[in-house]
């Protein structure tokens, strides 16, 4: 029986954390009443947004993100983030998240060559998606960005995908995996991933969880002792040729 593979998109096929970032900072300038333009970021803030991002799960924690870099809050791990969070309260985090989408969608109309720009495809990955999809490989993207974004980012650099094999989820990932396994029809499935989270939910022996050495991960999650085995740009070319994909 045939393998499905299962990608993560952004921090696997897409470097998204621009784009996040800038979304980030026009969404938390109109929830404080911000007008006009949006004023210039510190110099460093782009790297200090870009270092807490291996906590992200969602739209909301981008802002969550945004204050702990620029207040230079040290995060040392996942629960740390959480209580930040949760300090921020669940009323805030929603109405920036709807800010957020806002101003997402403001970048796509009106910027939209700026906003591709800011999505840029790991090479690897794209190579990868052309080699599984010209073979036709069972091939499924499962993610938290909405699904029309990673269709207009991956027809703009040329990746052909079907709308019907990327999947957008909200909430833990690993019952999802385990519903497009079932109806794939294949017998098991590598999942690449680069929030652990996701895969340390993983209970499935049919589904293998990989963490994408090149996303948005920390240190620590790529040395023993290892929770996930990680997987490399060079490991992910191997894989889609094991599985049958051509170069
Ligand atoms: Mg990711």
């Amino acid at each position: 029986m045939s393998t499905l593979l299962v990608l993560d998109f952004d921090g696997v096929i897409c470097d998204s954390v621009e784009e996040c970032y800038e979304s980030s900072r026009e969404a938390r300038f109109r929830l404080r009443g911000g007008a006009g333009p949006v004023p210039e970021p510190p110099a460093d803030g782009l790297a200090a947004f870009a270092r807490m991002r291996p906590f992200v799960r969602n739209g909301e924690d981008f802002l969550v993100m945004l204050d702990a870099a620029e207040r230079g809050v040290p995060v040392p791990d996942q629960a740390a983030f959480d209580a930040l969070a949760a300090g921020i309260g669940p009323k805030v985090l929603r109405d920036f998240k709807a800010r957020f989408y806002d101003a997402r969608e403001r970048l796509l109309a009106e910027e939209r060559s700026r906003w591709l720009r800011m999505n840029r495809i790991f090479p690897h990955a794209r190579a990868a998606l052309l080699a599984a999809g010209g073979a036709g490989l069972p091939l499924a993207i499962l993610s938290t960005k909405r699904s029309p974004y990673i269709l207009e980012i991956l027809s703009s650099n040329g990746i052909p995908f079907s709308a019907e094999h990327v999947h957008h989820t909200t909430g833990p990932k690993a019952p999802v995996v385990r519903e497009l396994l079932a109806a794939s029809g294949c017998g098991n499935a590598v999942f690449i991933d680069d929030q652990i989270d996701y895969l340390l939910g993983l209970d499935d022996p049919r589904i293998e969880g990989r963490l994408a050495s090149w996303g948005y991960v920390r240190p620590e999650w790529l040395v023993p002792p290892l929770r996930v085995r990680p997987i490399d740009p060079d490991g992910l070319a191997a894989l889609v040729v094991s599985l049958g994909g051509r170069p």
